[in-house]
């Protein structure tokens, strides 16, 4: 009666963390893409003063006209074969950038118009919906006077409100299937024409699309990047008149089959180019987030209020007039409206005057390692909490049985092989966004790893039975009275992984915690954290499921059927 009580009790334990589990992914999951960011009404000019009005000029700077092409999803490698592009580069600055993660499109473009990055903007998905909350190169062009005109998919108006902005746009619908970038140039070359404008921003998906279909890899993608150049070149032959500035860059990159949204080399290792007066003849690194300061200073205009970016110092050959010390003037307030905002008062402590980016770098790095500092210790309790009821439930076992608990290890141990055996080595997949191509799979894709996680641990109960069976040199069959333990076996499996999976989630909440207040977490360890809920979901199927398998060992196996003829 008691072995049977306690068998019910596993059972309830398995689905109580399966249900837990399940919770705490969607919460976790939403607390990404639904991310708020308390920046967006950050206070930056608290310290260094009001920024004049967008409608005054930049004390002495050139009002340069300004071509930004925005090429959505182009590698750096890919971009190295453009004959435009490679052009533009050996007359200017070649830049490699490093892209925000996620490295979606909605996040990173609203980082390289804004250069604010996800944590900031608060734009974490391409789920984003609604207008950006972060000024950008749109508000500040159009506020400052300039003629604005945009070319490119009908998002720019959804994010930037950019029909509101400017009565000179072009807008297409993003998911046309077809060929869009020469039409999407045409229609650019022609509100130059007619329009005039002295700030032009273009967008061009379709490199994006075929990275999506083929792969980075592909012959498609580097045909339609090819084809892009070609439509480029017509924009930059027809616009190049000695007194224009271009800046041509990606959001991100793709993998080689095909993805983004990760961590990858190919897809957060990207590139801008700058060229035309006031360009510095250079090659030097930088983020996606100085992209809209460097743009800004070039142009001659102010650069977007939240820019946690810096304008380039190398790419620049002179400060623009007074546009260059604009932007310092603008991110050294945005750099302590930040530290203040992560890490309170003390993060200020001891500070005098600022002279160089990179102490204002330092800064926002130590606001952040204090914050994350405090976070971890606040975070103890509950990750010690769950990491020692996991390891409870091994006690319970061991005490139960020694040999109950070596084979519920074994069989923890065969699941995580098959699993992840499934995982890295038959499907290729990573910890990481990029792993879903297109945001249609996402579903997909955890329910085919929940469906696994399932079959790895009814694998893993043979084994812990096959090894249970090992143990004893007299195994007792289902038949002599054995039936709970048997069942019970099946239990103690499933339960043992999801304890070991238990012990790693704790260990995320210790380091980046479920909910997202000021910052996103590591995405890689993120990644896996959901992945490693969805197994501890689905694992509570496991538990009613296991025990057949556990018992069907007990008895049908040979050696626990010669034991029953022998008893
Ligand atoms: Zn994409």
């Amino acid at each position: 009666m008691k072995r049977w009580l306690l068998l019910a009790l596993g059972i309830a334990c398995s689905i109580a963390a399966a249900y837990g589990a399940m919770q705490l992914a969607t919460y976790s999951w939403n607390q990404v893409v639904e991310y708020r960011s308390p920046f967006v009404d950050l206070d930056t000019e608290r310290f260094t003063g009001a920024r004049p009005a967008l409608s005054s000029p930049v004390p002495g700077a050139t009002q340069r006209r300004t071509v930004v092409v925005l090429i959505d999803g182009l590698t750096d490698e890919a971009s190295r074969q453009m004959k435009t592009l490679q052009a533009l580069r050996a007359s200017g600055a070649d830049v490699r950038l490093t892209a925000p993660q996620p490295s979606l499109s909605y996040p990173c473009w609203t980082t390289a118009f804004s250069g604010a990055p996800p944590q900031i903007s608060g734009v974490t998905t391409n789920w984003y919906e609604g207008r950006v909350k972060v000024e950008t190169l749109f508000d500040v062009a159009a506020g400052s006077g300039r003629r604005l005109a945009v070319s490119g998919p009908d998002d720019l108006d959804s994010l930037f409100g950019v029909s509101e902005l400017t009565s000179a746009t072009a807008l297409v619908p993003w998911d046309e299937g077809e060929y869009r970038s020469g039409r999407i140039v045409d229609a650019a070359l022609e509100l130059a024409r007619t329009k005039d404008p002295g700030f032009l921003v273009v967008l061009l998906p379709d490199v994006d699309d075929a990275g999506h279909a083929e792969g980075g890899a592909s012959q498609r993608y580097a045909e339609t990047a090819a084809r892009v150049d070609a439509d480029l070149g017509r924009l930059v032959q027809a616009l190049d008149d000695g007194q224009t500035v271009f800046a041509v860059f990606p959001d991100h990159g793709h993998t080689p089959e095909g993805g983004h949204g990760g961590w990858e080399e190919p897809v957060v290792r990207t590139f801008a180019v700058f060229a035309g007066p006031g360009v510095r003849h250079a090659a030097t690194d930088a983020r996606l987030e100085d992209v809209a300061p460097t743009v800004a200073v070039l142009s001659g205009l102010q650069a977007p209020r939240l820019a946690r970016g810096m304008a380039i110092e190398d790419v620049l050959s002179d400060g623009n007039g007074r546009a260059r010390d604009a932007d310092f003037v603008r991110a050294s307030g945005f750099a302590l409206a930040y530290a203040r905002e992560v890490a309170g008062p003390p993060a200020l402590a001891g500070l005098e005057s600022f002279k160089s980016r990179s102490e204002l770098e330092r800064l926002m790095a130590r606001a952040q390692a204090l914050r994350l500092a405090s976070d971890r210790r606040s975070r103890v309790p509950q990750a010690l909490a769950l990491a020692v009821a996991a390891l409870g439930v091994l006690a319970v076992v061991g005490l139960a049985s020694w040999r109950a608990l070596v084979a519920s290890l074994s069989g923890a141990l065969a699941y995580n092989a098959l699993f992840y055996s499934l995982y890295f080595g038959v499907h290729g997949y990573r910890w990481s966004l990029s792993t879903f191509n297109e945001e249609s799979q996402v579903q997909a894709f955890f329910n085919a790893r929940m469906a696994e996680a399932v079959f790895a641990a009814l694998v893993a109960c043979a084994v812990a039975g096959l090894v249970y069976l090992a143990l004893r040199a007299e195994p007792k069959g289902v038949r002599q009275g054995h039936a709970a333990g048997w069942l019970a076996l099946g239990v103690a499996t499933v339960l043992t992984i999801q304890a070991v999976i238990g012990v790693q989630v704790a260990w995320f909440l210790w380091q980046w915690g479920a909910s997202c207040v000021w910052r996103l977490p590591d995405l890689f360890w993120g990644f896996k954290y959901d992945v490693d809920l969805l197994q501890a979901t689905a694992l509570g199927a496991a538990a009613v499921l296991g025990p057949a398998v556990t018992y069907a060992i007990g008895r049908w196996h040979p050696r626990a059927r010669g034991a029953e003829a022998h008893g």
